[in-house]
This record gives C-alpha cells, sequence and structure tokens, in this order.
C-alpha cells in the first residue's frame, strides 16, 4: 500500500526494493513504506481510529502530525 497516497498494490514482487506509486507517482522504499503503513496504523489503533485506516482513506491523512511527510 502508497503511504502516500493509499494506493493499493495488487502485487509485489519481493525482488522489488523500490517501487513507484501508479497513483501518486511517488517512489517508496518497500520496507521504508511498509515501517510507515505499520506505524500509521499503530497510531490509528492508539487513538481508536483503526476502522477508519481498515476502509481506506484514500487521500486524507492518517494523523496531522505526519501531513508534512507525505505528498
Ligand atoms: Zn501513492
Amino acid at each position: 500500500m502508497c503511504n502516500c497516497c493509499g494506493y493499493k498494490m495488487d502485487t509485489m514482487p519481493l525482488s522489488l526494493r523500490e517501487w513507484k506509486c501508479p497513483s501518486c507517482h511517488s517512489v517508496s522504499d518497500r520496507d521504508t513504506n511498509a515501517a510507515r503503513n505499520i506505524r500509521d496504523m499503530g497510531l490509528a489503533d492508539s487513538l481508536g481510529h483503526s476502522d477508519c485506516i481498515k476502509s481506506s482513506t484514500v487521500g486524507s491523512p492518517v494523523s496531522a502530525g505526519s501531513t508534512s511527510e507525505r505528498c
């Protein structure tokens, strides 16, 4: 899943270390992107908003504090 815009890739080869999001065209390191997704989900869980994440929040920041990291 793109950490920038929330776009979800159907397939992701394990050999792929960097990938370009077809939606927002940001290039992400696979591990960094995954770590950010996990962190954001953890933040959402602690705030009690995990349902918002799971039901797709394309285009909307997960939390106000991380807005500057996004595109
Ligand atoms: Zn994206």
